[in-house]
């Protein structure tokens, strides 16, 4: 179907008095990250007018419709805070209404029954293939009425065959196509079951829908829905058909790309809902230059206008990027209980009230480090764990290079200390490294491996205060013990 010169304007439709949005997934799958985005959208679109986001499961293929699927997608939409309004509408379950229509359009002679056999069916495809000619129905029951008795049929809608349709697209602006390109589509199955096609669009109507935004691969749908929409004589909908996202190759959008169920950002990547939400809002809508935008200032600020006509392109590193900044912009306590339970596992134990204290006063730090839950979890585990702490490889060379000596000296200025916190530590381990003439580093280096088990970490003077006089100083004791050990076995 090809798009041509825009038509001369049809009517313009009064201006709907509420705005209705609606998502309309197909439980086949996870709410993936692309689904996710027409989700928000229509959010986004609905409380902007102050109107309602509905949301609509598309389970009419009862082969690939599942209720894990289901269940993905309302986990995920609520994860994301994607609140619809009203009960979610089942399309299945409408299945008799579907069908009342068809028979109301067949009663109205906006539609006729088909007599044509699969078989017939199948010649016409293999002529039209052979002649190169388009596939579509020829109408050959169009105007019959010598009905056969007692053989399946299915209902049609009987199309306009000439002029054209312009659809005023609100992101891609007037698309047209020729009727003659659209054949007499099935509404009503020979088993009695309405197609997709009819479903859609009487579901849109009867929940009053006045905006149908939604991925432009359905923007060919569109037109037959319109000539459906028409031959009711029901009010047409606005429709906005958004680009598909692509990777940042600039390939449809795969797997590989990060196309996955949005339970994956959360489980897998550690990402927070609000950034996710974030980074699909600016995924192909903009608002100037600002990246950063809060659900209330969206709402405030979305158009379709502003929504661009090329594909977006998907970028893993952006999203994390602004996952960082949702982390350090997150209160401390609901971080330290989303990563608890990965530090329970890390642990093989549960968390203390004195462990979820330390994490909570060390989150400031923590934080600063991390740009997903899962680098914040493990980058905190050193916080929690055991005496003797473990050592990693740069961890166990920083100590064995300086020695048990130093080691000691550093522990005993620490201990000495008048008070315990991070000026006053940093002071002392200061005037150590200027009695003896060697860098700070040199001693904060070993005393960070002996605190942390890592070469690197959140400020060391921060972690010793935060850890605590007896904790850090028995810490630096057990690395001192090892070394002492290690050169006794040598
Ligand atoms: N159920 C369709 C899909 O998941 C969407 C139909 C529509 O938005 O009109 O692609």
């Amino acid at each position: 179907m090809g798009a041509s010169q825009p038509a001369p304007p049809q009517a313009a439709a009064p201006p709907p008095a509420r705005v209705v949005t609606r998502f309309a997934p197909s439980p086949t799958g996870f709410l993936h990250i692309g689904g996710a985005r027409t989700a928000l959208f229509n959010l986004l679109f609905a409380r902007h007018h102050g109107g309602d986001f509905r949301l609509r499961i598309e389970d009419t293929d009862r082969a690939r419709s599942t209720e894990p699927a289901i269940a993905a997608i309302l986990d995920g939409m609520t994860w994301l805070g994607l609140d619809w309004d009203g009960e979610v509408v089942y399309q299945f379950a409408r299945a008799a209404r579907h069908a009342e229509v068809a028979h109301q359009l067949l009663a109205a002679g906006h539609a006729y029954r088909c007599y044509a056999t699969p078989q017939e069916l199948e010649a016409l495809r293999e002529a039209q293939r052979a002649a190169k000619q388009p596939m579509r129905y020829d109408g050959r029951w169009r105007d019959r009425t010598d009905f056969p008795n007692d053989q399946p049929y299915v209902i049609r809608l009987k199309a306009p065959r000439d002029g054209s349709v312009t659809i005023d697209d609100l992101v891609q602006g007037p698309v047209t196509v020729a009727n003659a390109e659209l054949d007499d589509m099935v509404l009503l199955r020979s088993d009695g079951t309405p197609t997709y096609m009819l479903a859609v669009v009487v579901d849109d109507h009867d929940m009053g829908v006045t905006h149908v935004i939604r991925g432009d691969d359905h923007l060919n749908n569109a037109f037959r829905q319109l000539a459906l929409i028409r031959a009711m004589g029901w009010q047409e909908p606005a429709y906005a058909h958004i680009p598909l996202i692509h990777g940042s190759d600039g390939a449809k959008l795969s797997k590989r790309h990060g196309a996955l169920g949005v339970d994956a950002y959360r489980d897998e990547m550690g990402l927070l809902p609000e950034a996710v939400e974030n980074y699909l809002l600016r995924l192909g809508w903009g608002h100037g230059d600002d990246e950063i935008i809060s659900r209330a200032q969206a709402i405030q600020w979305f158009d379709l206008a502003g929504v661009g006509r090329g594909p977006a392109r998907f970028d893993m590193k952006k999203l994390e990027s602004v996952n960082g900044h949702y982390l350090r912009a997150a209160d401390d306590a609901r971080l330290v209980a989303l990563i608890a339970p990965a530090m329970a596992t890390a642990l093989g134990r549960g968390l203390t009230d004195a462990g979820r204290d330390l994490l909570r006063r060390s989150m400031s730090e923590l934080k600063k480090r991390a740009s997903n839950l899962n680098d914040l979890a493990s980058g905190s585990l050193f916080l929690l764990r055991s005496r003797p702490i473990p050592m990693d490889d740069a961890a166990a060379k920083l100590l064995a290079s300086a020695g048990a000596a130093l080691l000691q000296a550093a522990r005993d200025t620490l201990a000495g200390t008048s008070e315990w916190t991070a000026p006053a530590l940093e002071h002392e381990a200061r005037g150590l490294a200027e009695a003896r003439a060697v860098k700070l580093g040199q001693v904060a280096q070993p005393l960070r491996a002996a605190i942390t088990g890592a070469a690197q970490s959140p400020g060391l003077f921060d972690v010793l205060a935060l850890l605590g006089r007896d904790e850090s100083l028995g810490r630096i004791d057990d690395a001192i013990a090892h070394l002492q050990q290690e050169r006794a076995t040598a």
